[in-house]
């Protein structure tokens, strides 16, 4: 992981004022990191079963994806709201300045499932705590939580389930 770290750019004030943004598009473009993700992501969850990735819009979708394709799993989106095309489930939660909400596709997870659910940063949480409690209603057998960067100084497992299993490929 020294390697992908190493292609992680960081990019100050973006998208506002006093935010350290860690970009993950100069590791994705660089061949030997983005294998390296996909190959590290797909370890972790090699014996476990799974049968769906669900990814975060937008940039849950590209490890998502490579780690859907390395699992033999299926890839599902959560997506912003007016997005999904068919029946949704919708979940509101709290951001530092009013309200974000996100959807999922209400047939997309059956009670069969053992879903990863997938995105780029672990920042305060507030995103994947939503993406847990929409996939949670729907009773999938086991959900796990995966994210490439884990910013740890934000605490965001904290507002995670206890019960959620988080892991992530590098943390800061
Ligand atoms: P969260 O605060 O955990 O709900 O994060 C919201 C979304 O913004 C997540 O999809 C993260 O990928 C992204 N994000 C938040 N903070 C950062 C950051 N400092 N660098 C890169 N992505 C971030």
């Amino acid at each position: 992981m020294d390697y992908v770290k190493s292609r992680v750019r960081d990019v100050n004030d973006f998208p506002k004022k006093g935010i350290l943004f860690k970009d993950l598009t100069t590791a994705f473009k660089d061949p030997r990191a983005l294998h390296a993700i996909g190959w590290d992501l797909s370890q972790l969850y090699r014996d476990k079963g799974v049968t769906k990735v669900v990814g975060i819009e937008s940039r849950g979708f590209i490890g998502g994806s490579i780690l859907a394709f390395e699992l033999g799993a299926g890839f599902v989106p959560v997506r912003k709201p007016g997005k999904l095309p068919a029946d949704t489930l919708k979940a509101t939660y709290e951001k530092e300045y009013g309200t974000d909400t996100i959807e999922i596709h209400r047939d997309a997870i059956t009670e069969d499932d053992i879903v990863v659910l997938h995105d780029d940063v672990l920042a305060t949480g507030g995103t994947m705590a939503a993406a847990y409690n929409l996939v949670k209603s729907m009773n999938p057998k086991k959900i796990y939580v995966n994210f490439i960067i884990e910013l740890t100084a934000l605490n965001g497992r904290d507002v995670l389930p206890a019960e959620a299993e988080v892991t992530s490929l590098i943390k800061y």
